[in-house]
């Protein structure tokens, strides 16, 4: 397996960076994770994009202009070989000093990781899953938007924890208002008599490149797409739940807070979704 390290390919042994790094110190950075389907790059330059506007947003400055990392991710994967993988393309502050000041960081360290992965067991997808709405809270509007994918995922991570407490793989996050925001790593939608709702993005989710895949999708296929906020209560009583992002691809939800979604089974609709999401990203992308 190889690595890219602030340009040049190590292997997995050999990749390492410095404890004075600010991403390890303080999650001073930003990051992307990014699927590989039968060797095509699914929405690479979108995930640029989010990558740049991140770190834009905390005034890191990328030392490779856009087209040169596209270049570099592409090469990753090319001499790891893999046909389906997940890539994850991170970018540090640096190597600075005990402080806490960015400007003493002088050079952004950018790796990309490409590796097999699937976030869910196979028969997941066939059965669904139980979800719980947790105590974390998600920020709305903070300078650290929700929007800005940083290093900085403890919030993710306390999620993530209050799900394997309640002895179930995901959970969804609210925001300080109680409206449903999204899961640790996932954004979320509903359906009700065959309308899709998801969060907008100000109620505190991360723009998913798989929650537009999907409302593209779902367009296309001539539903009604509302970018709407709404509360546990409408996930409860919802006809179908389900999440999605780039790892977890789209998963139907069947269980939320011990509420029974439908009749307990992946919903027809979500199902519809899910294959042709699994078509599409075959046919898309770059190599
Ligand atoms: N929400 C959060 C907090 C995430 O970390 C992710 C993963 O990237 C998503 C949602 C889903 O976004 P995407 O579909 O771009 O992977």
């Amino acid at each position: 397996q190889w690595i890219f390290l602030n340009g040049e390919f190590v292997t997995k042994e050999n990749a390492k960076i410095s404890v004075y790094d600010h991403g390890f110190l303080y999650g001073d950075g930003v990051f992307e994770g990014i699927r590989v389907y039968s060797g095509n790059v699914f929405r690479l330059e979108e995930h640029i994009d989010r990558l740049y506007n991140s770190a834009k947003s905390i005034l890191l400055d990328i030392p490779y202009k856009k087209d040169e990392m596209i270049g570099h991710v592409l090469e990753t994967v090319r001499r790891n070989g893999y046909q389906d993988a997940y890539i994850r393309l991170v970018v540090s502050r640096g190597v600075g000093d005990l402080g806490l000041d960015p400007y003493k960081c002088k050079t952004p360290q950018i790796v990309i990781i490409v590796e097999p992965l699937a976030l869910f067991p196979k028969h997941l997808y066939e059965t669904g899953i139980e979800v719980v709405t947790v105590a974390t809270r998600r920020n709305r509007s903070d300078v650290l938007s929700p929007k800005v994918k940083s290093l900085n995922y403890l919030n993710n991570v306390l999620v993530k924890i209050e799900a394997h407490l309640a002895n179930v793989s995901e959970a969804l996050i609210l925001n300080d208002q109680g409206y449903v925001a999204e899961g640790s790593g996932d954004n979320v939608f509903i359906i009700k008599n065959g309308v899709i709702y998801t969060p907008p993005g100000y109620v505190g989710a991360l723009e998913g490149i798989t929650r537009q895949a999907i409302m593209e999708i779902a367009v296309d296929l001539g539903y009604t797409v509302k970018e709407e906020p709404f509360t546990r209560h409408d996930v409860y009583v919802a006809d179908e739940v389900f999440l999605t992002g780039t790892a977890a691809e789209v998963i139907s939800v069947i269980k939320v807070d011990g509420r029974t979604i439908g009749d307990g089974t992946p919903g027809p609709h979500t199902k519809r979704l899910l294959e042709e999401f699994r078509r599409r990203v075959v046919v898309e992308g770059v190599k």
